[in-house]
């Protein structure tokens, strides 16, 4: 819930900026009860990339009050106001409340409705206090930052309206954003950069390019559909995986869509941890009986067709764990990498859809690695330099894992959130951790994050404009095979359930390659663009043309998406025409060029590149796609 209150330890957590954007919605308050003393204030914390605060107002506020507004809170900041802290008792808090002192600058007719009743949530035997900066005091349990001085730059973004604590049985209160940074050096780099982002918007540039469509009336919401430009990287990223996984020594299955209920209830994914993330059930009766065991298939002897539920699949894993049940295994079949690319359907809710980065239907790059656990280090090492191989190969030069491990408190209980395995939870965290240690990637630990089965690493990238994307996830799971039953018949002949390990360092199609277009404003590679080569004719000529084809056709001999534009418009307009379609590389060719043998090469973005021999410059590009140069 939005509103969830946070404990006292998760605050003192709040990062430098963090501190920054909360003191600011204090001074934001501060110039609205300044502005409206009737202003009725409820919640206003930070959030990702700001704060909002929470008001009741009978003025209705608009973009055209922000100058206003922002120039009481320069006022507020200038004054370089301390930020002081005061510990109340609650019947104090309660009176104060009552004689609408709270989120105020004084005393007023009207009770702080909003803070009375905060203050009458507040758990027995925990601390009550106020932050005062000049005469705006708030009922908040902080942390801040000293002074409003310390607030280096801030603006006002934009407004919404929410209901008090997210319930619309609550007073609807309009919710004024703003950021809050260091200094204005850093402000202004965060909005160049994000109107760099809406530039490079990937709905955009996808569809400029052709990449994708959303058919939300035929085919639903959040189900992409692939178009056959997007198809293309979609192709070349497989090929990629499939060239890395094969050398490091993977295996690729296949696995059909749907499963029966059974699955699920086996992988703990049903009947409660993942349901509200899968599509509801097919119901299906079968004609004839299913499985014909002794008892039948209803477990009484008979054999009567049964009704049973199917569900689409949420992740591949548990058609994994059947294929290695499929036969038996030894402790010389370890490690065993199944790989797939998988389809699987999540059922994320409409208003959390967004473009091919939020979506319904995701091919993943999926494989599960089955080992031992002195295999585990090693294999888990081998899937982390993958992830650094990639890296490199799309220029990917910032990331970060975040680690998250368990919570031993919550093994048990009704709050119980992690398999009960204290043991194995520390050792396979100790594994994990140490790994990243000596290979010396970039980590942070998130404590009580990890999957209900094993411990799990966020791969977290920053585009090239620096915005961040969490991409892949890499789990650890050592519960899951168990309930399986999975075995392997180890060297001394007995029965041992192997170590699982989650990958999937490219994500999925739809998320990665909505990253790929920010990352490459849609300007793609020579090996991932749609449209790699063009051979432009100056004028139709017939031999010219001829000429040209026979290029052209010599590209697609090797693999090259090459296209030719033989009309005779002008030669600039083509050559516009296919600058504007983002074609990686134009060669154009005049009947000077014929007569040598040669093309004028031209690169997208880059204008031109010189005349070439004509074998010359099908090498280079061959060379360039087969070396995935960036
Ligand atoms: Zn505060
Ligand atoms: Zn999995």
């Amino acid at each position: 819930m939005e509103n969830e209150r946070k404990s006292p330890e998760e605050r003192q957590k709040m990062t430098d900026l963090e501190r920054i954007r909360h003191s600011c919605a204090h001074v934001l308050a501060t110039a609205v009860a300044k502005l409206w003393p009737d202003a009725q204030f409820a919640a206003g914390p930070p959030v990702e990339n700001g704060f909002y605060y929470d008001v009741e107002l009978s003025h209705r506020v608009t973009p055209e009050d922000f100058p206003q507004i922002e120039q009481e809170m320069k006022r507020v900041v200038k004054a370089n106001q301390v930020f002081e802290k005061v510990v109340v008792s609650r019947d104090q808090a309660l009176a104060d409340a009552q004689k609408g002192r709270l989120a105020a600058l004084g005393e007023r007719s009207a009770p702080s409705k909003f803070k009375l009743d905060i203050v009458q949530n507040i758990p027995e035997g925990e601390p009550i206090s106020y932050y005062k900066n000049g005469d705006f005091i708030d009922l908040c349990a902080g942390p801040h930052v000293m002074r409003t001085g310390n607030i280096g730059a801030f603006k006002l973004t934009h407004l919404a309206s929410a209901y008090y604590k997210g319930d619309e049985r609550n007073p609807q209160l309009q919710r004024i954003y703003g950021t809050a940074f260091k200094n204005k050096t850093e402000m202004d780099a965060y909005f160049t950069m994000l109107e760099e982002a809406k530039r490079r918007d990937h709905r955009k540039i996808g569809q400029e390019m052709g990449l994708f469509a959303l058919d939300a009336e035929y085919v639903g919401p959040g189900m992409p559909l692939w178009l056959p430009k997007g198809g293309a990287i979609l192709e070349e990223l497989e090929k990629l995986a499939k060239e890395t996984e094969f050398a490091a020594g993977y295996v690729r299955v296949k696995t059909p869509h749907i499963a029966r209920e059974k699955m699920y209830l086996t992988s703990g994914h049903l009947p409660i941890l993942y349901k509200d993330s899968m599509f509801p059930p097919m119901e299906i009766v079968e004609k004839e009986p299913l499985i014909k065991t002794a008892e039948g298939a209803d477990g009484q002897g008979s054999e009567k067709p049964q009704a049973d539920r199917y569900y689409l699949k949420a992740m591949n894993c548990p058609h994994h764990h059947r294929i290695f049940a499929a036969e038996p295994r030894s402790y010389r079949d370890l490690p065993l990498r199944l790989a797939e690319y998988g389809t699987c359907y999540r059922y994320e809710q409409s208003g959390e859809l967004f473009g091919i980065m939020r979506v319904r239907s995701l091919n993943m790059n999926d494989a599960h690695i089955y080992c031992t656990e002195e295999q585990f280090a090693a294999e888990f090492n081998a899937v982390n330099e993958m992830y650094l191989k990639y890296f490199k190969i799309f220029g990917i030069e910032k990331y970060v894992m975040r680690f998250s491990t368990h919570d031993p408190s919550r093994l048990t209980g009704d709050n119980a959130k992690f398999v009960n395995e204290p043991e194995l939870w520390k050792k396979t965290e100790d594994l994990v951790r140490r790994v990243l240690i000596e290979s010396k990637i970039p980590y942070v630990e998130v404590p009580n994050e990890a999957a209900f089965y094993g411990p799990k690493i966020d791969v977290q990238v920053w585009s090239v404009i620096g915005r961040e994307f969490t991409l892949a996830t890499n789990q650890v799971d050592f519960a899951v095979p168990a309930r399986f039953g999975l075995k392997y018949r180890d060297k001394d002949n007995s029965e041992k359930t192997p170590l699982c390990i989650h990958r999937a360092p490219l994500g999925t199609h739809e998320r990665f390659i909505g990253f790929l277009i920010e990352h490459y404003a849609g300007n793609f590679p020579l090996w991932l663009a749609p449209e790699q080569v063009r051979v432009l004719t100056v004028g139709d000529d017939e031999p010219l043309v001829d000429y040209a084809k026979s290029i052209v056709k010599e590209l697609r001999a090797g693999f090259v998406r090459a296209e030719g534009d033989y009309s005779n418009n002008k030669i600039n307009g083509k050559v516009q025409e296919a600058e504007k379609a983002r074609v990686h590389t134009m060669l154009v060719v005049g009947p000077r060029d014929m007569q040598a043998g040669a093309v004028s090469v031209r690169l997208h973005g880059k204008g031109n590149a010189g005349a070439k021999p004509r074998a010359e410059a099908v090498a280079e590009i061959l060379a360039a796609i087969l070396e995935r140069r960036g």
